[in-house]
Parts: structure tokens; sequence; C-alpha cells
């Protein structure tokens, strides 16, 4: 069984590692890990314009199942797995939530969507491997979910982030005491979220604490990185299985350990569909420092998102994560929001909504506080709507953070 310490090969030195991925690379690709660098790209374009099966390494009759991307910019993006691929994908979905500190026993409420979106089938064949009880209950009727989670006593909630604050939502609104449940653990990932969204999904759901997971469907779903729970410093890669880079999104040239850039994946094990060095458009940095939690493999920091979400408004480059973080450091607002950009001359201008965290909020000293602090940290005027409680609009899987008005403007 697996220790929270994490398994052997989590814990490899990191030359042994390096020899390790050197080795794969070299069976997948042909390429010499020294010249991963020199090698092409693969472009999100490359995947679309091979929809749905056109870069498949195998017959699409040896596939054992199909997934895609939700699919927002057009055609969703096809991903097919061989038996083998599901099989390791299902490791590592055990190896990330025994990270996360989900135990054989634990009984695992899942209220991803179970469906082409991976979130859904990652999550539940993890936590039959690891031994833990999955409850499927996928996402949406959130009322339902408050019920079960009481009926049934969920220990582990899996969801988006922001969708775990509409469940939290639901149980005050069943008149249940959240403290009165038995979560202890909550894995969220599938979207962008900040530190302080995780201490507004502890608070409003106490006794539970906040993992991050990090996964695209290109490589295999969630199970690429996450969080290890004592630490929660940075997503551990499971750089067995993936090699990551970050590079300069402009140039493209591999950028320096800690710096800002755009996250590129490459499969090392994957059959069905590998991979080289994929351009993911999410925007981080990486660690290679050993974590405290004995592990060696990289950390994520700083994820933001991706590079399509970043906006420019006046010249200043803004991601809804920024604008997040300095939301959820006022006092009195609730931790919802969206970003409202149009067009209404040559340059994009921005409007923030957000809403009071009570009735009895005074609206107007906390839009003047909300503008005063972004005016602050942006050098730029953006106009607040404060709304009425519960009028940003809530979402069942990943949140929309910003409504595109430019067309309409
Ligand atoms: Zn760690």
């Amino acid at each position: 069984m697996r220790t929270s310490a994490g398994s052997d090969v989590e814990q490899l030195p990191r030359s042994a590692l390096r020899e390790l991925q050197s080795e794969r690379l070299r069976s997948v690709f042909g390429i010499e890990l020294e010249a991963l660098a020199e090698a092409p790209f693969t472009s999100k374009a490359a995947l679309r314009e091979a929809y749905p099966f056109g870069l498949l390494r195998v017959p699409v009759s040896s596939l054992a199942r199909v997934h895609a991307s939700s699919g927002t910019h057009g055609k969703p993006t096809v991903v097919g797995y061989t038996r083998a691929d599901l099989e390791v994908w299902t490791e590592l979905m055990a190896r990330c939530m025994t990270m996360a500190g989900v135990q054989p026993g634990m009984l695992v409420h899942n209220a991803n969507t179970y469906g082409l979106f991976t979130g859904g089938h990652g999550f539940h064949q993890g936590a039959e491997r690891i031994g833990a009880t999955v409850i499927p209950v996928s996402g949406g009727f959130t009322a339902r979910q408050a019920m079960l989670l009481r009926d049934l006593g969920g220990q582990v909630l899996v969801s988006t982030p922001s969708y775990a604050l509409v469940i939290a939502q639901a149980v005050r609104d069943a008149g249940i005491d959240p403290s009165s449940l038995s979560l202890e653990l909550g894995l969220f990932g599938g979207e962008p979220w900040t530190d302080g969204l995780r201490a507004e999904i502890e608070r409003e759901l106490p006794g539970l604490r906040a993992v991050n997971f990090y996964g695209l469907s290109e490589m295999c779903g969630p199970g690429v990185a996450t969080e290890c729970l004592p630490v929660r410093d940075g997503l551990h890669v499971n750089e067995d299985h993936f090699l990551v880079e970050v590079v300069d999104p402009e140039t493209g040239s591999v950028l320096e350990e800690g710096s800002e850039g755009e996250l590129v994946f490459t499969t090392l094990t994957k059959e069905a569909m590998p991979l080289l060095r994929y351009r993911t458009g999410d925007i981080g940095s990486l660690t290679f420092e050993p974590c405290e939690c004995g592990r060696t493999f990289a950390r994520i920091r700083g994820l933001r998102g991706r590079r399509d979400d970043m906006l420019i408004i006046r010249g200043v480059n803004i991601y809804p994560s920024n604008v997040e973080y300095l939301l959820l450091s006022v006092e009195d607002v609730a931790p919802h929001y969206q970003l409202v950009v149009t067009r209404p001359g040559a340059m994009d201008e921005l409007l923030v909504q957000c809403e009071p965290a009570s009735v009895d909020v005074n609206v107007e000293g906390l839009r003047e506080r909300v503008e005063t602090l972004l005016r602050e940290h942006t050098g730029i005027r953006i106009p607040v709507e404060v709304l009425e409680p519960g009028g940003v609009q809530r979402s069942e899987g990943k949140a929309v953070r910003v409504v595109d008005r430019r067309a309409a403007s």
C-alpha cells in the first residue's frame, strides 16, 4: 500500500529521474533529452487540424476509450487511450490522490461531471485503485449534492473549486450545519484558483483541507500534477510520465527555474497519442527544490490559468486570477465574481462584477474599496459593479470568469 511519503519513484534522485526520462523520450520520439529544446512544439491548432483521430499512433479499433476537452474555442480536442494508457492514468490518479491525503476506506463524493470530460472518470478510477469508496454523484442537482453529503457522509469532495462553493451554499440553504458534515479533504481542479479562494472554501466547509489538482485531457486528464497535503506549496509533476518545460510564450525559448512562462509537456509513456512538447497555453513557473514531503518531482507554482484568458486593458496585462487574488483580500466580498470585457472604441474595457458577503454590507463603500485596491495594484481605473448576493452566475463545472462582450459592443 502507498504511504503518505510517496512511492520510491517519487523520491528518485534527480539524476536517476533524468536517466529514466531520457530513456523514455528516446524510445517514444527518438530524441535525446539534451536535444529536446531544439525539437518542434505541438500546438493546440495541430490537434484541431487532426480532428478527430489524426494524431493517433494506433488504429481506432485498439482504443479502449475516448475522452474530449470541453472545446470552448470551437471543436473539442479528442484524445484516445489504449488499455495501457488507462492503466497508467489510473495509477497516476491513485498516486496523486494519495499525495492529497486520500486513504483506503475513505468515502469519496465525486461531483465532477462524468462523460467526455476527464474529471469524473479520472478521480473515480484513482479512488477505486486506492481502495477508497466512490460515490459517483457527478455534477449538477446541487440540492441533492448537499443531501448526499449529509446522508452518506462523504469525507472527500471532488469538484471544481468554484462548484465547491456552490455546494457549500446549497448545504446552508438546506439548513445543514456545514461543520456537521464528515468532509476532510477537497480535491479541486479543472480551473485556475488562488489561495484566497482556498481559504474561502475552507471557511465555508470547516474541517475540509483543499488540495489543487492540475491536468489536461491532452496528457491524460487530471493526474499530471498535484499538491502534497502536508506542504501544499506547488504541484508535484509526475515526471516519470510527463516531461515539463516552461517556455517564453512569445519566443518559445526554454526559461530557467523560477521564471514565469507557458507550461509545455511531453508524454513519456502514452501509446495512443504521444505528444512532443505540447504547448498548453497555461502560465506558471517551476521549482526543482526538494519538497519537505520527501518527493523530488518538480513543482509547478503560480498557476495563473490560460494565456488566452489574459486581458490587455489599457496596456496592462490582467489575468482573472489577479483579480480574484485582489478581490478576496477585501473584507465583505463574496468569493464569486465575473470580468466583463467590452470594446466600446478601439481598446478593450473591463468591468468587474462581484457580490457582497451579506445583505448588511454597505454596497457603495464596498465598491469604492474594491476600485481603490484594483487601481493601486494595476495602475489603471477598473470600474466595479457590486451585484445583489447571488447575482453572479453560478456554474456546476468550470466557472465562467470572463464574459466577452467585445463582439456585441
Ligand atoms: Zn511535496
